[in-house]
């Protein structure tokens, strides 16, 4: 029998542990681990409350969590509940599917300021993630920047635009429903610091933009290269940049409105005691479509700001980690004995989720080749652990307490939504009677 531990619920763990499943069959025991209670990471608590056909994928994940060799481990963290050592001395194999939830720092004056905040802790706060349920982002200003021309910062314009009604059939949690509905934010600012050709925003996600309720996006058409130079691009940037194209074109106007401001390097944040104005340098492209400052700079009002600049994973100590990437030192996902990763922690927070399919099918075939299945374990893995968990009293939750948690959300959601999602670890708790 062979003992292998995931950290990490999101996608890349969840795939990891479908491979393994399928590979080992019966042969092996694979623990699930997560520091939360509940499982799902990103998908419940990165994808946008309004993308529900993207979180469905998680029904899939259910498929594996239910299989015999498989066990969720939720509200064990490592490294506060037990150690990566103590770990890879239980088990075969211990694979880091931990993700990248620390957000980049933008590394300039005034980004302490409140009212700065980056999109782990905005997107955490309206997704229900307990470590963000308090952040009560700063909504009584009449403007917002949003920095970075990702899908990230597509997803924070959008639900800084949308009216209650258009939440409908969304899981947003109620205290980020509430506090957006009496919102006084009119004018959001896109900040890329390079042009239209350059954004990292899918086409999809881009033109539902264009149609928002009370919400109106707008490019400026000087900004854009002559329209000959699009049928170089790749089809999907080809297909998003057609739709900044007709954003630049005349609208309806709205209440609301999504200002792209292409060329603008962040420079600095000023306010008196929060944050009043974004400060950034005008660009231009070097020839190898790098942003390079011209000198010139100008103020963009807004008193919340959210960095949308890409994330990084947080390091563990002793354990290998690439300061550069943001991630786990590794080759094609090992990083040494027994040790792996894989998902964002491997790789740095790029692609879909589906791309953590094949990443966490090749790891899997990492450890395979390293213990092949049929081959002598003798590691004690989950028991070693369970006993370990409970000299230090912690409690883990089962994919069964998911289930009585999940129906206790259902039960409670507002009126055509699929949940009402808990946010705190008591609740989690108290839900299971402790
Ligand atoms: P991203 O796609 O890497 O975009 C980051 C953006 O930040 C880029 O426009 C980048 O500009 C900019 N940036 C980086 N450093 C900056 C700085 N110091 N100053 C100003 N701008 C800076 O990251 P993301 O939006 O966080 O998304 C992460 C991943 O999740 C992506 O793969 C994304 O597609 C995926 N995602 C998908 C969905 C969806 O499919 N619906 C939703 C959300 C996220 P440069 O290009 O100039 O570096």
């Amino acid at each position: 029998m062979r003992q292998f531990a995931v950290i990490g619920s999101g996608p890349a763990g969840f795939y990891t542990v479908e491979a393994l499943a399928k590979a080992y069959g019966a042969n092996a025991h694979i623990d699930l681990i997560d520091r939360l209670p509940v499982p799902y990471g990103l998908i419940r608590f990165g994808v946008a409350p309004d993308h529900q056909s993207i979180k469905a994928v998680s029904r899939r994940y259910d498929k594996v969590a239910e299989e015999e060799a498989v066990r969720f481990v939720g509200n064990v963290a490592v490294g506060r509940d037990v150690t990566i050592a103590e770990l890879t001395t239980l088990y075969d194999a211990v694979v880091l599917a931990t993700g990248a939830p620390n957000d980049r720092p933008l590394g300039i004056p005034g980004e302490d300021l409140p009212g700065v905040v980056g999109s782990a802790a905005f997107v955490g706060w309206y997704n229900g993630h307990p470590d963000f349920a308090d952040l009560d982002p700063p909504l009584d200003g009449a403007a917002a920047a949003i920095i970075g021309n990702g899908n990230v910062a597509l997803d924070v314009a959008r639900i800084l635009s949308k009216t209650r009604a258009e939440f409908a059939g969304s899981d947003i949690v109620d205290h980020a429903l509430d506090a957006l509905e009496g919102s006084a934010i009119r004018q959001i600012t896109l900040v890329g610091r390079r042009g239209p050709h350059q954004i990292a925003m899918t086409p999809k996600e881009l033109g539902e933009l264009g149609h928002l309720e009370a919400a109106v996006p707008h490019a400026e058409p000087g900004d854009f290269p002559d329209a000959d130079a699009d049928a170089a691009l790749d089809l999907g940037v080809r297909k998003s940049v057609a739709h900044l194209r007709d954003f630049a074109s005349p609208h309806e106007d709205k209440l609301k409105h999504i200002e792209f401001d292409f060329f603008a390097r962040p420079v600095r944040i000023e306010g008196e005691t929060r944050a009043e104005r974004l400060i950034v340098e005008r660009t231009s492209l070097d020839p190898n479509g790098n942003s390079i400052g011209t000198g010139e700079t100008y103020a963009i009002p807004a008193s919340l700001i959210v960095s949308c600049i890409g994330y990084r994973t947080p390091p563990i100590p002793g354990v290998p980690y690439d300061d550069r990437g943001g991630k786990f030192a590794n080759d094609h996902g090992h990083i040494e004995g027994g040790l792996y990763c894989v998902g964002w922690a491997r790789r740095g927070p790029s692609g879909t989720i589906g791309t953590n399919r094949p990443d966490g099918y090749e790891v899997a075939d990492r450890i395979i080749a390293a213990a092949p299945p049929g081959s002598e374990g003798g590691k004690s893995g989950s028991s070693g652990l369970d006993a370990l968990l409970a000299s230090r009293q912690v409690r883990p939750t089962s994919f069964a307490d998911w289930r009585t948690i999940e129906a206790a959300e259902i039960a409670s959601a507002r009126e055509g939504a699929p949940r009402s999602k808990m946010v705190r670890h008591d609740d989690w708790l108290k839900s299971l009677g402790e």
